[in-house]
This record gives C-alpha cells, structure tokens and sequence, in this order.
C-alpha cells in the first residue's frame, strides 16, 4: 500500500465528476471543471514528454492566475513538487528560492519573467515557460504552446510521503525557509477543513433556527481568494476545500476591499477568508452598506490573531454570516485549529481547538507540559507537519522533536481543550521581568473606535530592557491623542501593558505578501523622539 492514497493525485483526479460546474473566475474568464482537466492532463503530460519524474521539482512564479491552479494539480498528479515562489519577492530572493529548490521547470508571468531574465545564472539549468505573453524572448515557451498539445494524464504512482509542495513561510520573522509538505500531510489537511466547516455549518443552521436533519442539501461553495496561492492560507485551505467539494474558486489579482465587495455580489460569494485586516476593512468599507453580501455564510480569516471586538462586529454587520478564524502555519500544511460561529462567539479570544489529525501541548523552556491554562510554547505533532525545511537541516533540527513541532507561538489551552494564541515567541515586549504580550495590547487598542490599524512591538529601554510601543493608523475622520490611548488602555488592562510610546501613522502599515504586518521593517523606521 506504499503508494495508495492518501495523496492529492486522488484528491484531484476524483473532481472530474464535476464537470460542468464552474470552477475559476478571474476577471471576465470563467473555466469549468470539465476544462480545467484537460488543461491539468495537458500540462501533466507535456512535463512527461520533457523528462520531469516523480521526486523532481517545478517552480510556479506569478500572481494569483488560473494558471496557478493548473500548474499545481499537474505538478502533484505526477508525484512532482510544486514549488510555490512568493509573486513579491525582489530578483536576489527569487535568484535564492531558485537556487534552494532547483527546479526543472519554471512557469511564470512576465513580469516574474524579467526578473529572472536579469540575472542568466537563474534560467541557465531551467526550462523557461510564461504565461499571458505573446512574443517571449528567445529560449522562453508560451504556456499556450504546452495547452495546444493536449494529452491524457500519465499513469503515475504517487507515494503519501513524498513531497507534495514546497511552500517558503510567510517571512515575517526572518528570512523564508521551504517547507516540504508531503501528500499525506495534504491530505490531513483537508479532511481537518472538512471537519470544521462541517460543524461551522450545523452551528449556522442552529443558529438561523433550521433543523440540520430537515436541512437542504448544502449549495454549492463559492470563495473569494484574496490572499496569495504560494501560502498554504489561499492553496491548502481555501483552494483545496473548494476544490474537493466542486465549488466555484473566485481569484483576486490583488487585495481591494472595494473590489471584493462587488465580487461578492456578482458571484454569490459563500466564504471569504484572509486574513483578518481585511474582513475588518470589508465591513468597514463606505460600500458595504449598499452591497448585497447576503450570499455570505462565513467571514472571517487567520494567519494572525483576529480581534475579540471584530467577531462581534462580524456577526452583527452580516446577518447571514457568521465569523471564523483558523490559526495555522506553512509547517502543518494549513490549520492546526479552527473555530466558528457560537463556539467564536462564546470565546472570541481563542482560535478554537486543535483538528483532529493534532496533538496540542504547550511546554515551559525545558520541553515540560505545562498545567491547562498555563502560558507555555505550543507544539503540535500530526500527519501535517512537515518533513523538514528542504537543504537546512540546522533550522529543521531546531523546529521539530520526535515530531513535535516547535510552533514558535506562546499559548495557552483550557480545560475544553480551546487553544489561546497570546504571542509569537519573538513578538513578545520583555519589560522589566514582565511578560506583556503584543496580540492582547492590540486587541485592546482596536476597542477604540478612532483606530483601524495597530501594531505594537517592543522598544529598546535602558531601565526596563523593553518598553511598549504602538503604531497607530485612525479611521478617516476620527482623532485621538497618545494620552488619550492610554487612558483607553489602563482603562481596561494593567497599566504597564498600555503603550509608552505612541506612533501615529499617515499610511496603512506595511504588509507582506500574507498580507500580515511587517513589525520588523516598521520598528525599524520608527525613531523614539517622533512618538508621543
Ligand atoms: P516566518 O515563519 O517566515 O517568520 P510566518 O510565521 O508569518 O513567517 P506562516 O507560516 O505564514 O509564516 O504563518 C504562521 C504564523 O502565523 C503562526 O506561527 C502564527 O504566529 C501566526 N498565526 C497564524 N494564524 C494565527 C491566528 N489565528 N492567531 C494568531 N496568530 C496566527
Ligand atoms: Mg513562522
């Protein structure tokens, strides 16, 4: 049974069922299932014919495209690693991820393209194919030329644990690691969405008063995918759910909550999750009022903590939808938790409990359990998380024992087994022997109406070590004052958590591709004799 499924070969090849559904929209392109495989079995049999076997490894370079999608199911229908490259990243990172993961083949768009062209090193070993580009330069295929060609998908073994993709973290900490993440974890994965929308969707219905038994048979899925498809928030989760249950898939090129509103519209969009900014600044937008979102049954998102005053907020801006949040990393495939609905209602500080591939502890510096409710780093282990990073053993050493995954994220569990992220480890202010955490003064800051967007980080202080800062972007129209966030803050948390040092900000604070904030970068521009 070495190469029986679990694998994500099975988990495409068992979509073909679906045939005329649709299954992209990017812009005004709409592709059917029914099509999407015979592109797929195209792609799948022109990387046969040039050599590429199962074990090797293709690179996928661009930007939220269809293509992405068919790229990635050929890739792993063959046993081959897909290799998401970040769509952001400048020539010498992608020159590197080039380097670290040798692919075979690398697809990009042009503009992806050109900056591999820039450096000849980075395409010399590679075969070159681009997307949405007439007249490539010289050595470069047209994508169009690999779909002309047609042909049926190759019969191929796919071993569970070899590699399904490698995925580089977000790099919000440090520079990105490639994280291999194998079919079996896929797999995994998708059965833990499964489960919790499953039970996101019966506590819908008992909410909206309906008798799951007397239920309808659920409608078709229709998502918004707003985030990058190289992160496993968009691929893994959003993508794969969608994938398996014949829903609809609606791509964003890029983030607009303007944009997404009228898409929600226009393609009865169902769920829509990134992360958590942006449902904020959908249910904020001057839109959204005149928009009809009632095809919405869940609005939430992860991959960073969702304010406990934003589920209230969703929950009472959309009737039909209730809030979710999932709390996950690139090192198990997508989510470790998942909460929804009432049970997000009722502990809205929590990012629920961990699915049930997981073991969830959290330990003290010497790797001991801490007792339920104490504050501890969170390891996890399960068929999700990964093998290791590709080519650092060093780092993977560090992040994983005896298959315990290191999250990096300081938490605590309760006695209904409900897991509370309160920091990431390297996040937290040291402030004279003092814990704060920066999530729990953030969540406190945007209970204040005047602020849409804050971060808040540690400041290098001579008496304490560290004290507490926070940058501070306001609503349009709305003021406030250092000592009046202060107030707010003392108000409601001890008063050496409130923030010392007070930035006020003219533009929203910088993102990376996840569309998280980038803490280091913004830190680092801020001086201390600016703040208030
Ligand atoms: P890098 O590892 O390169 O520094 P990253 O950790 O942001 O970047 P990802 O794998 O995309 O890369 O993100 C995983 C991390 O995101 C988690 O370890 C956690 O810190 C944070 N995170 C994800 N979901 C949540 C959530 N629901 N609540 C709080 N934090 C979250
Ligand atoms: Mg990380």
């Amino acid at each position: 049974y070495k190469h029986a499924p679990p694998n994500i070969r099975a988990v495409w090849l068992s979509t073909a069922a679906y045939a005329d559904r649709v299954y992209m929209v990017y812009e005004d392109e709409r592709i059917t299932y029914a099509q999407a495989h015979q592109r797929v079995n195209a792609i799948a049999a022109w990387l046969w014919a040039q050599g590429v076997r199962p074990g090797d490894r293709v690179a996928i370079a661009m930007r939220n495209y269809p293509e992405w999608m068919l790229l990635y199911w050929a890739c792993v229908c063959l046993g081959v690693a897909a290799v998401g490259m970040n769509a952001w990243w400048v020539t010498d990172e992608l020159e590197y991820a080039l380097k670290d993961s040798a692919p075979k083949v690398v697809f990009c768009d042009e503009e992806r393209l050109a900056r591999i062209l820039e450096r000849p090193a980075m395409a010399a070993d590679t075969r070159l194919v681009v997307t949405r580009m007439d007249n490539p330069p010289e050595g470069v295929l047209p994508f169009s030329e690999v779909l002309s060609r047609g042909g049926d998908m190759p019969e191929v073994q796919v071993d569970p644990d070899a590699d399904a993709c490698i995925f580089y973290t977000s790099g919000t900490t440090g520079f990105p690691k490639g994280a291999q993440l194998t079919h079996r974890g896929c797999v995994a994965n998708l059965m833990n969405m499964g489960f919790s929308g499953q039970v996101q969707g019966l506590a819908t219905m008992r909410a909206n008063g309906i008798d799951p038994a007397a239920a309808p048979a659920p409608g078709v899925p229709a998502g918004l995918i707003v985030t990058p498809l190289f992160h496993v928030t968009a691929n893994n989760c959003a993508a794969y759910a969608l994938t398996a249950a014949g829903g609809k898939m609606v791509l964003m090129y890029k983030w607009d909550p303007g944009e997404a509103l009228k898409l929600i519209e226009r393609e009865k969009i169902t769920a829509m999750s990134g992360v958590p900014t942006m449902a904020r600044e959908v249910i904020t937008h001057p839109d959204f009022a005149t928009t009809d979102t009632s095809s919405l049954l869940s609005l939430g998102g992860g991959g960073a903590q969702l304010q406990p005053d934003l589920v209230a907020k969703i929950d009472s801006a959309v009737a039909t939808a209730r809030p979710n949040t999932g709390y996950g990393m690139t090192e198990t495939c997508g989510i470790i938790t998942s909460v929804a609905a009432d049970f997000f209602v009722d502990k809205p500080d929590s990012c629920g409990p961990a699915m049930p591939t997981f073991e969830a502890r959290c330990v003290d510096d010497d790797g001991q359990t801490v007792p339920p409710g104490h504050v501890g780093e969170l390891w996890v282990k399960g068929a999700p998380v990964i093998k290791g990073y590709l080519n650092r053993p060093d780092a993977t050493a560090e992040s994983i024992t005896n298959g315990w995954l290191h999250t990096g994220d300081v938490a605590r569990i309760d006695e209904d087994g409900f897991i509370f992220i309160v920091d990431r480890k390297k996040d937290m202010v040291l402030r004279g022997g003092e814990n704060v955490y920066c999530a729990e003064v953030e969540a406190t800051c945007y209970r204040h109406p005047a602020v849409a967007e804050v971060c808040v980080f540690g400041v290098p202080d001579e008496r304490l070590g560290e004290e507490v800062g926070a940058a501070v972007l306001l609503r349009p129209g709305h003021s406030l004052t250092a000592d009046q966030l202060r107030t707010h803050c003392t108000g409601l948390m001890a008063k050496h958590k409130a923030p010392r040092y007070v930035w006020f900000l003219d533009e929203s604070i910088p993102r990376n591709a996840s569309g998280k904030f980038l803490k280091r970068a913004l830190r680092e521009s801020l001086k201390v004799e600016d703040a208030g």
